[in-house]
């Protein structure tokens, strides 16, 4: 999502005449975009901030500017905890940018209203090179998952026109990018007023035939019967479902506020699986909330062993202020929640592998994305399940999707070869 929202960020000011260099010596003006979903990931937001504060006074002149949700959530303290930093800006407030870099001189330097009707409508996106790109098509939250500070720092939950993102999947397309991903928090419950996420999924479909579409994150809660038959239905919508599950045990699930049983989850598993032949399942899950037993961290493993996801993220519950689950009690120590997450990390291994495994033998259609990190023969690619191989790269270009018979997996990498014939 902020890969995307720096896509934007660095459109608008692109369209004012500003130039993006790689070099931070060369820069006039470095924004951090930040993330504040755990706490981990402030703490090396703030590191790096940090290290800017020689920047910034090698040349006072230069402007530093943290953006982003921990810009949101901390706003005014971070400035007085960095008095180096120009001005902070939350999610909602990125079209202040160029004129506040413009300006130089400023009366506020805290940009943290919520607009809740911002989209980001009308901005010409300044992509990272590639043949994949993101299209944001809802943002916020209205969950409000109990352990989670996303609806706190990206607000209410907001869908975009679906004209206009397929008026931008048809100029990507243009441009000759390959495979388009739907982003959002929760995908599902997209809503523009005339059309559901389902009809937004078909019409993106259809806006070129070639062009593959991915989406997430899906929420278990949304995930309609309409949603499965246009994955199935469509060709070129791919056969990937991220659906976080968070966790196996239905006390812990009703203290997260997810609002679907194990039992319901499971049950949706087995219908995407039987709707959507070879539909690849991956999810999220964490570990560690406050409370949780033995038997719900057991829970959790066997729902792991029974679904068997393709892939998993696996997180240990770190606090965040603002939501309902730091108030709770019986937190649980670091240890026994790393104890937990080596234990999940060391199942979805088992299980990933067997199934790269069970690949081996198939024929399986691969984009080629970038050349592989071994080798300048090979290229890197994607299954339309999200699966990563490494195949020879003859004479395929960049974005010519190839068929690959899957030949080892090695590691966890699986390589296969092209039959061009
Ligand atoms: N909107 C998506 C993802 C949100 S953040 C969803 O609903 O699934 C991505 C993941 O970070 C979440 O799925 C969750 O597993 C994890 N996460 C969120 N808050 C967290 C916290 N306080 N501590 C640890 N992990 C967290
Ligand atoms: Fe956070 Fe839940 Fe919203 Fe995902 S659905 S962003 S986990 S509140």
């Amino acid at each position: 999502m902020n890969k995307a929202d720096s896509e934007i960020i660095t459109g608008l000011l692109v369209t004012e005449g500003y130039h993006i260099t790689e070099c931070q010596e060369e820069a006039d003006v470095v924004l951090i975009n930040t993330c504040s979903v755990r706490n981990h990931a402030e703490q090396r937001a703030l590191g790096r901030i940090n290290v800017l504060a020689k920047w910034k006074k090698e040349a006072p002149d230069r402007k530093l500017g943290v953006i982003g949700c921990m810009a949101q959530r901390m706003g005014e303290a971070l400035l007085s905890e960095k008095p180096f930093i120009d001005f902070v800006i939350g999610p909602d407030e990125y079209r202040k940018l160029p004129h506040l870099i413009d300006n130089g001189q400023y009366e506020f330097r805290v940009f943290t209203k919520f607009h809740t009707k911002e989209t980001y409508n009308n901005i010409q996106r300044c992509r990272q090179s590639g043949i994949t790109g993101w299209v944001t098509i809802t943002r916020g939250c209205n969950n409000y998952c109990s352990y989670c500070i996303v609806p706190y720092t990206r607000g209410r939950e907001r869908s975009r026109r679906a004209e206009e993102i397929l008026l931008e999947i048809a100029e990507m397309s243009e441009q000759g990018i390959m495979e388009v991903i739907l982003l959002g928090q929760n995908v599902n419950s997209y809503e523009d007023g005339r059309n559901r996420f389902s009809d937004l999924l078909r019409m993106c479909g259809q806006v070129q035939k070639i062009l593959r579409i991915r989406f997430m994150t899906s929420h278990p809660k949304d995930l309609s019967d309409d949603i499965l038959d246009t994955i199935a239905t469509e060709k070129n919508i791919c056969p990937h479902i991220h659906l976080p599950v968070q966790s196996g045990s239905n006390r812990i699930l009703e203290l997260m506020n997810r609002k679907y049983t194990r039992e319901q989850y499971l049950g949706l598993i087995e219908k995407a699986r039987n709707r959507i032949p070879g539909v690849a399942i991956t999810s999220d899950i964490l570990v560690g909330f406050p409370g949780e037993t033995e038997t719900d961290f057991k829970a959790t493993y066997t729902l792991m062993e029974e679904v068997r996801f393709d892939e998993a993220f696996t997180y240990r519950y770190s606090p965040r202020q603002e939501t309902r689950a730091a108030q709770m009690e019986d937190h649980l120590t670091e240890e026994m929640r790393l104890d937990r997450l080596d234990k999940i990390i060391q199942l979805q291994r088992r299980i990933t592998l067997q199934k790269k495994r069970e690949m081996i033998g198939q024929c399986v259609e691969v984009l080629p994305e970038v050349l592989s990190k071994q080798s300048p023969d090979e290229w890197m690619g994607r299954t339309p399940t999200n699966h990563v191989v490494i195949f020879p790269k003859k004479n395929i270009s960049l974005g010519q999707p190839v068929t690959v018979l899957i030949e080892t997996c090695k590691g966890s990498t699986l390589r296969g070869i092209v039959d061009l014939n």
